[in-house]
């Protein structure tokens, strides 16, 4: 990154809510942030754009997060894009499963506040070298 842009933010959220609050927060930051509802939407931006870092909702209406991911590294350009799943499922499968679909992190809604800055600093930061 150089120090004159941004880091540009893909926000994958189709809760009205939650895609707001996100998008605020990761603004407020300093970061350059696109919302878009679904992974069509998602699939279909990425034609003309070019994020530091996807933070993907898993469940979606039209296809879920992981096939989403799946299609997004299926781009050569892509392919080390870190995408950081966001889900309310507490389940345990749900780590291993966003990872084994390309993830490269994983973040439990409701996203806290305080610590998710951090979080998303620090992950921009492990894959900027
Ligand atoms: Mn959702």
């Amino acid at each position: 990154m150089s120090e004159k842009t941004k880091p540009v933010i893909l926000v994958v959220e189709d809760n009205e809510d939650n895609r707001q609050l996100a998008l605020k927060v990761l603004a407020r930051q300093g970061y350059e942030v696109v919302g878009v509802v679904d992974g069509n939407e998602a699939l279909e931006r990425l034609n003309d754009i070019d994020p530091d870092l996807i933070l993907m909702d898993i469940n979606l209406p039209d296809m879920d997060g992981y096939e989403v991911t799946r299609r997004i590294r299926q781009r050569e350009k892509f392919a080390d894009l870190p995408i950081v799943a966001l889900t309310a499922h507490a389940m345990v499968g749900d780590k291993k499963k966003s990872l084994a679909a390309g993830c490269d992190a994983y973040i439990s809604k409701p996203i806290n506040v305080r610590t998710f800055p951090e979080t998303i600093a620090a992950i921009l930061k492990e894959y900027q070298s």
